[in-house]
């Protein structure tokens, strides 16, 4: 299997965000890229950097999942962010316009606030390095399997599924799952993406539910009582070309592996309906048990069960990785979907 990580990625080191009103230390760091490599050689898998990526092309493919202004926000708001009196290192939304606003603002307050959802996305002045990088990772991941792989793995970090058309969100700035299916589509007439991530993906969903070529599934702790909290139901299946191809499978709080695989199941005879010829797997490894962020209890042997059933749908794959967060388990349980994946 070919497996990307760019080193640029841990350039994106957030040092804290804010949780119930607490300024606490982000679980979305280097670190994690560290654990999952990890993993990965339990296997004897190893990452490879992708090679020099052509940035103007990347933009443009970039440019089908996000706006421009939301690129040119990402890429020069820390500079003007530094130019503001009595500005912080990181840069942080302070006013959010709640039910929609009705013009773009010129100020970067303002900017911040309509492109950041929430208190998890803060930058520093090396993040849009780290997070174009992550982006590349998707890339060369999917470059990989146009070019003939049968799957290839990205280690994603920063991790993409929350970040919409503009909008970051939940450590997510661009999305990487989403880029990937984008470069899928270049060969491919239909392309699917199916997120086992712990987190409902909010921005895949948001980037593809009026089209008719990427489906889009996600099965998720329910988010009536978690995040992302405003997306996610059973109910939001696309509009317009979009209609019927996406599909939210929402589980209790708390639900393990037999309920999890149950739920897989449906999402992927559902996704087999539409008829696509490639598959993006936005992998979370966050519904782990011990996993801080819990909602979910599945155990390390529930991810080999996962990756088995994957590797099953025999079409050229996309493995993006998505959240999960540092335990001891975490390397682990990527090994273990390794292990079930690769063995099939
Ligand atoms: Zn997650």
């Amino acid at each position: 299997m070919q497996l990307y990580y760019h080193p640029d990625q841990e350039r994106h080191a957030p040092p804290s965000f804010l949780l119930r009103g607490r300024q606490v230390a982000s679980p979305e760091g280097p670190v994690r890229a560290e654990l999952l490599s990890a993993g990965l050689a339990e296997c004897g898998l190893s990452l490879v950097a992708p090679a020099a990526s052509d940035g103007e092309r990347l933009r443009e493919r970039l440019l089908r999942i996000h706006t421009p202004r939301y690129l040119d926000f990402l890429e020069t708001i820390y500079a003007r962010w530094q130019a503001l009196p009595d500005a912080a290192e990181i840069v942080a939304p302070n006013v959010h316009p709640c039910g929609g606003g009705h013009h773009y603002p010129r100020h970067p307050v303002g900017q911040v606030g309509w492109h950041m959802h929430d208190m998890a996305c803060p930058m520093t002045a090396d993040s849009f390095a780290g997070i174009l990088a992550s982006a590349a990772s998707a890339e060369a991941a999917a470059e990989a399997v146009m070019a003939g792989k049968r799957y290839a793995y990205a280690l994603c970090r920063p991790p993409g599924h929350h970040a919409g058309p503009e909008r970051a969100g939940g450590f997510c700035f661009l999305n990487n799952s989403a880029l990937a299916a984008t470069v899928l589509r270049e060969q491919h007439e239909r392309v699917a993406i199916l997120d086992v991530d712990l987190h409902h993906g909010n921005g895949t969903q948001d980037i593809f539910y009026a089209r008719g070529d990427v489906w889009t599934g996600s099965l998720h702790a329910d988010t009536t009582d978690f995040y992302p909290f405003f997306w996610g139901g059973a109910d939001e299946t696309g509009e317009g070309e979009g209609a019927g191809a996406n599909l939210n499978i929402p589980l209790p709080l708390g639900s393990d592996g037999a309920t999890f695989m149950a739920a897989l199941e449906r999402l992927i005879e559902a996704m087999q309906a539409f008829r696509p010829t490639a598959l993006v797997v936005a992998l979370g490894l966050d519904a782990h048990k011990a996993d801080p962020l819990a909602g979910l209890v599945l155990e390390s042997e529930d991810f080999t069960l996962v990756g088995q059933r994957l590797a099953a749908i025999e079409w050229p794959t996309v493995i993006v990785q998505e959240g999960g967060y540092p335990t001891d388990y975490l390397g682990a349980n990527l090994a273990a979907f390794m292990r079930g994946y690769c063995q099939t």
